[in-house]
């Protein structure tokens, strides 16, 4: 078999993408062709970077599916210049894909990423993966409970978790801007979990919103899974 070049390989996983729907504005799909998931992935998965699945990374954990990244990045509504919390930094991949749309290199005002991870191994993982790929300048890797938020950096325009938590975690919710917007998946810690968006008015009011069955690790900390 011919072995593509993983530029080729990325555009056929975005194609695909945009046709099963998971992928729609020109700056996700741009973002998506940009980043290179091959440089997030353990060395002995590199061959599957492009397949469109969950792929393990360390300590048990998962960097999450092409289609999931580009499906939580379209919801997230994101623009250039917003400041963004991403909670499960795992592998750093979903936090570069963010970055390249809320602070593209021709941007002057250029957002940034804050990625909170649990696990000191995976704070290590993402770093150094964020770092290689020159994504470490508009994204901050923090250690600690992401699921109480990052208090010391709030309030944020977007806030994302990929982790599932038994429900919203209010301080996320606290730390989001008037007119900003929450991706989180609740439901049960493997199975039965639900994608939720909450968006919350200029007037402070929050709408929640649940759109489809997902499948993600379990949330931690003191709004996560206690075992
Ligand atoms: N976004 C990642 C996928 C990460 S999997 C990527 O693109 O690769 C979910 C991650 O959430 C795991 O690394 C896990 O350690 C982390 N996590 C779980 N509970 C957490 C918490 N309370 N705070 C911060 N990170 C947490």
């Amino acid at each position: 078999m011919v072995k593509l070049k993983p530029e080729e390989e990325r555009r056929r996983l975005v194609e695909a993408l945009q046709a099963y729907g998971a992928l729609r504005s020109p700056k996700v799909i741009r973002a998506m062709l940009k980043v290179p998931r091959e440089m997030f992935v353990l060395e002995s998965m590199k061959d599957r970077a492009y397949d469109d699945t969950p792929l393990p990374i360390l300590s048990g954990q998962t960097i999450s599916a092409p289609h999931m990244v580009a499906m939580m990045s379209e919801l997230l509504e994101l623009e250039a210049g917003h400041r963004v919390l991403e909670v499960g930094a795992g592998s750093g991949y979903h936090a570069a894909v963010v970055a390249e749309i809320i602070a593209p290199e021709e941007a002057e005002n250029k957002g940034h990423v804050y990625t909170v991870e649990i696990l000191p191994e995976l704070v290590r993982f993402a770093s150094e993966n964020l770092e290689k790929t020159s994504y470490a300048k508009v994204v901050t890797v923090i250690q600690g409970d992401g699921s109480r938020g990052l208090p010391s950096h709030a309030p944020f325009d977007r806030i994302f978790v990929t982790a599932s938590a038994p429900s919203v975690p209010p301080p996320l919710v606290e730390q989001l801007k008037p007119g900003g917007i929450l991706v989180i998946p609740v439901g049960g810690a493997y199975i039965s979990q639900t994608l939720r968006t909450v968006k919350k008015r200029q007037d402070g009011q929050v709408e929640s919103s649940d759109l489809m069955g997902v499948a993600f690790v379990p949330l931690r900390g003191e709004y996560g899974w206690k075992s």
